[in-house]
């Protein structure tokens, strides 16, 4: 499968030239030239399958003649063996016709293990073929980073380089990056915010010559487009749980960069069918001014009590306007240099397209907390603040009862403990077991200046031969 530009400027490529690319060279994101579709006896067909083995059936077409099925059915079962569910992706009732789907069983607790595990793999699988080395480096602000050291930190011809913002981010983020130790694995806490993380990371991306010769940048935020096929396999998934393709399902996507919620819509143009796909955002709404008001500005960044969230630009949407422009990388390229000077209007078309599908909500901090405190009080299912946005949003947005709505879950209580407490819970939710130690365990990382010479000084030095 060829893999092409959303601005329609750079050269297609294959499906690992994509993994290992991140932005195109026109600044666009890549996508499938064709879309795999499948009908409605296939996906029935699925009924019953593992994770696994349904992983196996949507991914095949994206790799087909590039990885054979042997290695990517190996990939994928290495990729969840590492979750501590036996249903990887579990389904939780949480009231009529309303689920959770807990997508947070993984090493470090959040959705972001799904791709990131198989990624991890993937890199390893493509870089051994090709008997090369690269350096991975990426900034978080919280859940990424973490998931991409867990998702990396067996994969012999890889460096990865994580910034965090020094004591800006919680101590159980940290922890869970700080505490791998491994000879590849090097964090690095930069004296700045995370914008000031972002920034070198695009910095490095763009001038790669600090780098030793031979080695080039990967990207494992959510513009690499591995991380969102593998996630569209969850929607079929939860689908199938609940009748699909013989009904409808809603999902409610707790959203930041539009890569989860991206991806069920990928999930509905290939065969699945979704009756509605709530777009949850917190005090960062500019998806959801998007949608109700067609005002896709950007504004300041709040910090709030679902930090994962916290995204001023959802970068993952260009892939969305793509489609609702008809694949004219021509008007995608002209509708970003709008939003480069601060916002940009979509046409009515468009518009229309979006709403047939998406709906939106915004829930501000005291809100994501009523909500954490209600649903508890009510099934003693405790949300973590992320969850909670899309719980609310689907409730408020909802078109129909009778159709199942299935809200993501994206992280475990466990790793936001200010909010639940806020919500009432007088002490810390437990870490799962496999963490319970996590507070005892060695840290390794580096405080940096934000200095672009002394970090590039560290990376340098620090790659492993
Ligand atoms: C990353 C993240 C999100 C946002 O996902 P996007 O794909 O960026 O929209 C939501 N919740 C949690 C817990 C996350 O880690």
């Amino acid at each position: 499968m060829k893999y092409i530009s959303t601005r329609g400027e750079a050269p297609s490529l294959s499906f690992e030239d994509v993994v290992l690319t991140g932005l195109a060279s026109d600044g666009g994101l890549y996508v499938p030239e064709t879309l795999p579709k499948f009908s409605k006896e296939e996906i029935a067909s699925w009924a019953g399958l593992e994770y696994r083995e349904l992983a196996l059936k949507i991914m095949t077409p994206f790799v087909a003649n590039e990885i054979p099925e042997a290695d990517l059915k190996n990939l994928i079962d290495k990729s969840y063996d590492s979750f501590r569910h036996e249903a990887i992706a579990p389904l939780v009732q949480t009231g009529h016709n309303e689920w959770i789907l807990e997508l947070f069983q993984g090493p470090t607790l959040a959705f972001k293990d799904f791709a990131l595990q198989f990624l991890g793999h993937l890199l390893d699988y493509v870089l051994k073929k090709r008997d090369q080395k690269v350096v991975i480096m990426g900034a978080t602000s919280g859940d990424t980073g973490s998931a991409a050291i867990e998702g990396c930190r067996d994969c012999e011809n890889v460096d990865i380089f994580i910034l965090h913002p020094y004591q800006r981010v919680s101590e159980v983020q940290r922890r869970q990056m700080t505490t791998v130790i491994e000879k590849n694995v090097h964090n690095i806490a930069l004296e700045g915010n995370f914008d000031d993380c972002q920034n070198m990371v695009k910095a490095s991306f763009a001038d790669q010559s600090f780098l030793p010769e031979g080695r080039q940048l990967v990207a494992v935020n959510s513009i690499n487009w591995a991380r969102i096929m593998a996630q569209i396999v969850y929607y079929f998934y939860a689908g199938l749980a609940l009748g699909a393709p013989h009904r409808a399902i809603s999902f409610s996507v707790p959203t930041g960069n539009f890569g989860d919620i991206f991806a069920g819509y990928l999930a509905n143009q290939m065969g699945l069918p979704i009756e509605q796909l709530v777009i949850a955002t917190n005090s960062n709404d500019i998806l959801h001014r998007c949608i109700s008001d067609n005002d896709h500005s950007k504004k300041p960044l709040i910090h709030s009590l679902s930090p994962s969230m916290d995204i001023m630009v959802s970068s993952n949407f260009e892939r969305m306007l793509f489609d609702l422009y008809g694949r004219d990388g021509a008007q995608i390229k002209k509708l970003m240099e709008d939003f480069k000077s601060g916002s940009m209007v979509l046409s009515d078309e468009a518009l229309e397209k979006a709403r047939e599908l998406f709906s939106s909500y915004r829930l501000d901090d005291n809100e994501t907390i009523d909500v954490i405190r209600e649903v508890f009080e009510k099934t003693e299912y405790l949300l973590d603040p992320h969850t909670a946005i899309g719980v609310q949003a689907a409730r408020e947005t909802r078109r129909s009862s009778e159709t199942p709505m299935v809200c993501l879950s994206t992280a475990h209580p466990a790793k936001f403990p200010e909010a639940v407490k806020q919500a009432g819970q007088t002490e810390d939710p437990a870490l799962p077991h496999h963490m319970s130690d996590l507070f005892e365990r060695e840290e390794a990382y580096e405080v940096i200046a934000n200095d672009m010479e002394k970090v590039h000084g560290f990376i340098k030095s620090n790659i492993n031969a």
